[in-house]
């Protein structure tokens, strides 16, 4: 018998969850962001997943050639460019698109590229930062080098980007600071422009422009704080299960699990199942972290070890060994467990490591 723990993975869920995007977004094209394995989803089967994305991007030349070795024939972005000029071929090679975010970028483009650019329809992204501070020409040298590169590579078609650092607060006000930077910037440069991900495609319409770059709504969690995934529509893709593989009858006052952090207060039943941080749950969820067990939500109790965890049997009738546990997936939002465990989904799903096997389920 093998370990019972796996990740089923939904791929209707995330044909289901690009489509919201087209509704919220009819009039753009869509950069579906595939990066860190589909955050966690496996990135071949996520790319198939989703025939009517316009593109696919990904965070590096490895993700990339893992994608064209699969077939995938759609334009692929790198979200950080080159690392070095020895990727450059690569790029070319592969029909890459590129983010361009430093001078050192553009000085190895120029030094670099034939007159004719980047291969066949490939776009350089030209990335402004617009108060994020993490990548991106500050505005006032962006149209300077977005000037050279483009007279050097006058066969390429550019498109220019930013991103936002607030956006999953629909009420923060810095989202339109950025806008209007990038606007004020970009406003006399007739090419194609992108700005918004997740939370600004649900959020912020009149941030749409020609491309969104959808990521973590595909997987089916929301980008918007107090927002939940079923207000948008949007369904789990990762099921993570496990089973119980023991139940122990416990007494009032006994402790559980190292540290012994949870003490019994009464006489009660308690699960074991076969899941752990060696799998990538988090180790800091703390007790209380909700779970669901035979069909019924019930907690986490005391501390998560590598392979194992504890959880309250009280309330769950018909528990045994052998009965299905949801870490999350369907009943239970990963955006609820994230928020117990003081972190956010995307952390969850991108940290599930290669021991738990990934499911593919068609329907
Ligand atoms: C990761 C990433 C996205 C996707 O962000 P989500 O919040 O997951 O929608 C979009 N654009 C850039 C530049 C990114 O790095």
């Amino acid at each position: 018998m093998s370990r019972p723990s796996k990740a089923k993975i939904r791929l209707s869920a995330i044909a289901h969850n690009l489509d919201q995007v087209h509704q919220a977004a009819p009039g753009s094209k869509i950069m579906a962001v595939i990066k860190a394995d589909a955050y966690g989803h496996g990135i071949v089967a996520a790319a198939n997943a989703m025939p009517d994305a316009d593109g696919f991007a990904v965070a590096c030349l490895e993700e990339a050639m893992i994608l064209r070795e699969a077939g995938i024939k759609k334009k692929i972005l790198l979200l950080e460019g080159v690392f070095s000029a020895k990727e450059i071929p690569m790029v070319q090679s592969a029909q890459l698109d590129l983010v361009v975010h430093t001078p050192e970028q553009v000085e190895l483009l120029d030094k670099l590229l034939d007159i004719r650019g980047l291969a066949g329809n490939s776009q350089v992204w030209m990335k402004l930062d617009t108060g994020m501070h993490r990548l991106g020409f500050p505005a006032h040298d962006f149209s300077e080098h977005y000037r050279q590169l483009q007279t050097r590579l006058n066969n390429t078609d550019f498109v220019l980007m930013t991103h936002f650092a607030n956006a999953d607060d629909r009420h923060d006000k810095f989202t339109q600071s950025q806008l209007n930077l990038f606007n004020q910037v970009t406003q006399d440069f007739a090419c194609e422009k992108s700005l918004a991900n997740s939370a600004a495609i649900l959020a912020r319409p009149d941030t749409h422009a020609d491309w969104v770059r959808p990521g973590i709504m595909l997987y089916g969690s929301s980008p918007l704080l107090t927002e939940s995934a079923e207000q948008h529509k949007l369904l789990a893709v990762m099921s993570l299960e496990s089973e119980l593989i023991a139940v122990r009858s416990l007494k009032k006052g006994d402790r559980v699990g190292y540290g012994g952090l949870f003490e019994c207060p009464q006489d009660m039943q308690v699960g074991v199942v076969a899941i752990g941080y060696g799998d990538g749950y988090p180790r800091h969820a703390p007790t209380g972290t909700p779970i669901v067990v035979a069909g019924q939500r019930t907690q986490l109790i005391g501390r998560v070890s590598m392979d194992m965890i504890s959880v309250d049997l009280r309330t769950v009738k018909n528990a045994q060994v052998g009965s299905k546990v949801e870490l999350w997936g369907d009943v239970l939002p990963v955006d609820e467990v994230a928020h117990h465990c003081g972190t956010i989904a995307y952390e969850l799903l991108c940290q599930i490591g290669k021991r738990i096997p990934r499911i593919y389920i068609e329907n």
